[in-house]
């Protein structure tokens, strides 16, 4: 049994942090790859290790003496390595950091040592081998993670041991150092779990796990126990705060499963994400899954009498579309009718010219725009084995004076998605989420 452990900014915030993940880590011999992200925030006004590389870097870009900022990071981990009690010799490694600095250093070595100096600490604190992300995550000379050299790499490098990894960066074909983009030491994480077929890919942070609905729309929101990688896609794209894309491929391409855990509550079970569930574990799953949404939609809506038979018509919608760059959310469509749902930002400037070659184009009986769509996904992995549940929720919506501008279902029935105004989002979150989650009407 493998348990590959990512730890994020806040749990490795100060001393307190870094003695909760000795505990998680020390309470199950599976555990025994730790990827760390730098030091995070300990309080709501600080300042997070790679924020201060970034900065300091701007100010060497500039030519304004950096010191202070330097000083900062430093003193952040000598003070947690003296409050553990730790001896690892970080003075030598920052003196040799600012020469480097002085004689100029890239943006991404220079923030990838807020994740190396956390490496470091925590694998002299855990007892564990330190593992350079250098040595084995390697990235192609496109940008993208040459997942087979690394995953080799990583393999015979890990093998049998106990290991500490800094996530976030790798190293380019000439050898010098690549950073992902911001949160990246999840990917980090994800690719080591797959790399080692670990059994699960556990993220820690400071939440236990994901919400069915947003905290600043719904009271409370209950926490999602087990969702699949697929339902998990339908609410990110829809725009529900979780893990990034790139975290996920590499975990989910090898069936793993990714539990998202609290540092700070280490009992909670967190969220679970699979491929899928046993009938067993399907059993107390709730009918719906989460419920996410984004305002801001505009709806151009088509109709012309005979358009079914017509071939070729959506090709021809689409190509016009495709012509202003504008890509098409959702087509909800009727007999004579297609709607098509845009994003309004991307649509806005082109708006005129493109209603003018549809209109020429397609000849429609009635051709308008609506705006100010909000588009609300409800998800969930058994809603297609309940008959009725769309005139459920729309007669649920409709009851609450909501009314629905626009319809359409997922080809799998994951997920519902209605458009109502603007105005109506919170409330048509709130209506869904009262109903169907706090009243019980749910397994
Ligand atoms: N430290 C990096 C960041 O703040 C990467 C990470 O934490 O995942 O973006």
């Amino acid at each position: 049994m493998l348990k590959v452990l990512k730890f994020g900014g806040s749990s490795m915030a100060d001393a307190v942090q870094f003695a909760k993940v000795k505990a998680i880590v020390d309470a199950d011999p599976a555990r025994r790859v730790v990827i760390v992200s730098a030091a995070g925030k300990r309080f709501k006004n600080d300042n997070k290790i790679t924020d201060l590389l970034y900065l300091c870097h701007a100010h060497v870009q500039y030519g304004v003496a950096c010191d202070s900022v330097f000083e900062m990071i430093r003193s952040r981990y000598l003070e947690i390595r003296d409050e553990l009690g730790l001896a690892t010799d970080l003075e030598s490694e920052f003196d040799a950091l600012r020469k480097k600095l002085d004689k100029g250093i890239s943006q991404e070595e220079l923030v990838s040592r807020g994740e190396y100096f956390a490496a470091r600490l925590m694998a002299d604190y855990l007892g564990f081998d330190f593992l350079d992300a250098e040595l084995w995550l390697k990235f192609k000379l496109d940008g993208t993670v040459d997942q087979e050299v690394s995953y080799e790499k990583l393999q015979r490098a890990a093998s049998g041991r106990c290991v500490v990894i800094p996530g976030f960066y790798g190293t380019m074909p000439d050898g010098s150092i690549k950073t992902f983009s911001r949160g990246g030491s999840d990917i980090t994480g994800a690719l080591a779990a797959a790399a080692l077929d670990a059994d699960v890919y556990e993220n820690w942070t400071d939440v236990s796990g994901f919400l069915m609905a947003d905290p600043t729309i719904v009271e409370n929101p209950q926490p999602i126990e087990k969702i699949t990688y697929a339902e998990l896609r339908e609410l990110s794209y829809i725009g529900a705060q979780v893990l990034h894309e790139g975290t996920i491929f590499p975990v989910r391409e090898k069936n793993i499963p990714l539990n998202i855990r609290n540092t700070n509550q280490p009992d909670h079970p967190g969220t679970m994400i699979r491929e899928a569930f046993d009938e067993q574990e399907e059993l107390d799953q709730r009918f719906l899954t989460g419920i996410a949404g984004r305002k801001n939609f505009s709806v151009i809506s088509i109709t012309k009498n005979g358009m079914s038979s017509e071939v070729g018509i959506l090709r021809k919608m689409l190509e016009i579309l495709e012509k202003y760059n504008v890509s098409v959310e959702y087509i909800p469509s009727g007999i004579d009718h297609v709607s098509l749902v845009v994003v309004t930002e991307k649509v806005a400037p082109c708006l005129y010219q493109l209603m003018g070659e549809l209109q020429k184009e397609i000849k429609p009986d009635k051709l308008h725009v609506i705006d100010n769509i909000a588009i609300v996904a409800a998800v969930g992995r058994k809603m297609a084995y309940k008959a009725g549940t769309s005139g459920k929720i729309f007669a649920t919506l409709g009851e609450n004076g909501i009314s629905i501008r626009m319809i359409t279902q997922g080809p799998e029935e994951l997920n519902i998605i209605v458009g109502v105004d603007n105005k109506d989002y919170a409330n048509t979150i709130r209506v869904l989420y009262d109903s169907f989650v706090k009243k019980g009407e749910k397994r």
